[in-house]
């Protein structure tokens, strides 16, 4: 009996030793040092960047039967429409015709099935009320959409993942780069074939060695959505309570506790709409650059909701929404094999490997009121094949707000219908480039536009 006590207490001694011990430690909680690579993963296709642009590519590239991986650096798909608020999608019809279809229809049209979009007659000509032709999502639907068609297409999605380097690779191994890429903490390697830049910054075209291009004097501002409640009704108040209110808005610039852009037409069109604001230098393409334009869109709303819970009737309000981040309206684009100029756009250039639509006015948000720049009636301007292929740089693509196009061309094939329609067309010619073993601007545009076709794309 004493022996079985002793026998006992002598294995309870030796288990909690073992489970204590640093060595079980470290395996139960897989240490790893700085510089290891963790994982190795081959894939055909990688894009990177999950909004609409992102998503449509990596669907359409993996619905070709090509392994496609897409990288995406927060927690949800949708980009700026979910995490800006930025919800009308704009523009699938022009003049009197549908202008963009394909995926990006087919994901609105998905959205209405499920109570989370109405879609426009496009049969109808809205001449500059373009607005009309655009779609209007739900937000927390659309994001939740996006990310059912890329796994139902067999996307492999990875979020909180972004690449920390890319190597071009000259090797037999038929990979053509190497992406070292970080997810929380852990590195990982991935080859692939073709990438699919859909960063909305041209991120991954720089790491890769490709040129891109800035406006920093003209670069448009961002914009922070938020509601602000109160009970101050503009259009009810008398010329005296405006006259107040009017002043008081002048001192609080004067004096700095508004700055201008913080109430960007005016504190009577604020009072409506506090989203109405312009958060100048706003820049999300490098973490130092989105912190600060995050934090300055945050203290623009902070100094509304200040300045109206100051004037009169405006003491009980109260901040009851506010966007994950500020809206980026412009940063880099890319130096693609063609760069679309302003006149390509009010002229409606057609090339012979245009490859998609693009309909809305030129709308640079210049400081002070904006003047669109309305397209004459019946012009539709086009996307090139060769603004979405990076300079000299083969076996990569770009899609999104980034193209390849000047400033104010930019201003006008920003928006994400356009942005939707160009990666359809990086998502099927990275595929082909694959199948063939080609690259994607040496591919056939024959072959490229009736693949699009397949899969409903209209191609001017
Ligand atoms: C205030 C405002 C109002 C607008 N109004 C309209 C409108 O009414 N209608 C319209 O159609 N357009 C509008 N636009 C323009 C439009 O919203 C954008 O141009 C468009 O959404 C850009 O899409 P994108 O895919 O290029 O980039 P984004 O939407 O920015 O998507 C990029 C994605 O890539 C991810 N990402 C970025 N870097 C990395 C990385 N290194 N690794 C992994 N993932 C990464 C991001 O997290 C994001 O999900 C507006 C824009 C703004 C700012």
């Amino acid at each position: 009996m004493k022996n079985r006590v002793s026998f006992v207490l002598l294995s309870i001694l030796l288990w909690s030793l073992l489970i204590l011990s640093p060595v079980g430690a470290n395996d139960a909680n897989d240490v790893s040092h700085a510089g290891d690579v963790n994982d190795h993963v081959d894939c055909d296709v990688l894009v990177v960047g999950g909004s609409g642009t992102g998503a449509t590519a990596a669907i359409q590239s993996a619905r070709l039967g090509v392994r496609t991986i897409l990288l995406e650096i927060s927690h949800k798909m949708g980009g700026t429409n979910v995490t800006a608020g930025v919800t009308s999608i704009h523009v699938f019809g022009a003049w009197n015709h549908q202008i963009i279809g394909g995926i990006p229809w087919e994901i609105m049209e998905d959205l209405v099935s499920l109570g989370g979009a109405r879609l426009p007659d496009l049969s109808v000509s809205y001449g500059r009320s373009q607005g009309k032709a655009a779609v209007n999502v739900q937000p927390d639907l659309y994001s939740i959409v996006l990310e059912d068609k890329c796994l139902a297409a067999g996307v492999e999605l990875r979020y909180f993942e972004a690449p920390s380097s890319v190597k071009a690779l000259q090797d037999d191994s038929g990979y053509h780069w190497q992406v070292i890429t970080s997810a929380m903490g852990k590195l990982r390697q991935i080859r692939c074939r073709e990438m699919i830049d859909c960063t909305g910054n041209g991120t991954l075209c720089a790491m890769a060695g490709a040129q891109r291009m800035k406006d920093e004097k003209d670069q448009q501002p961002g914009t922070f959505s938020y509601h602000v409640s109160h009970r101050i009704n503009p259009d009810k108040l008398s010329k005296d309570q405006r006259a107040v209110i009017q002043k008081r808005y002048e001192e609080a610039l004067e004096n700095g506790t508004l700055q201008w852009g913080d109430a960007r037409q005016g504190i009577f069109v604020s009072l409506k709409s506090t989203a109405n604001n312009y958060i100048f230098k706003a820049d999300n393409s490098t973490a130092e650059l989105r912190s600060k334009t995050n934090t300055r869109g945050r203290q623009s709303a902070l100094r509304m909701l200040k300045f109206i819970r100051s004037l009169p009737g405006g003491e009980d309000a109260r901040l009851m929404s506010a966007c994950e981040e500020v809206g980026i309206r412009e940063t880099w684009r890319v130096k693609g094999e063609y760069v679309i100029t302003i006149d390509d756009c009010i002229g409606g250039t057609k090339w012979a490997d245009s490859i998609a639509y693009c309909f809305y006015p030129v709308d640079p948000h210049v400081e002070g009121p904006t003047a669109p720049g309305h397209l004459k009636t019946g012009v539709i301007p086009t996307i090139p094949f060769r603004a979405l292929v990076p300079k000299g740089i083969d076996h990569l693509q770009v899609a999104g707000r980034c193209i390849s196009s000047d400033h104010l061309a930019n201003s006008s094939f920003r928006v994400q219908a356009t942005c939707m329609a160009g990666a359809q067309a990086t998502g099927a010619a990275a595929a082909l480039a694959v199948r063939h073993k080609t690259t994607p601007l040496k591919l056939d545009m024959e072959e490229l536009k009736s693949t699009l076709r397949t899969y409903k794309a209209i191609i001017p």
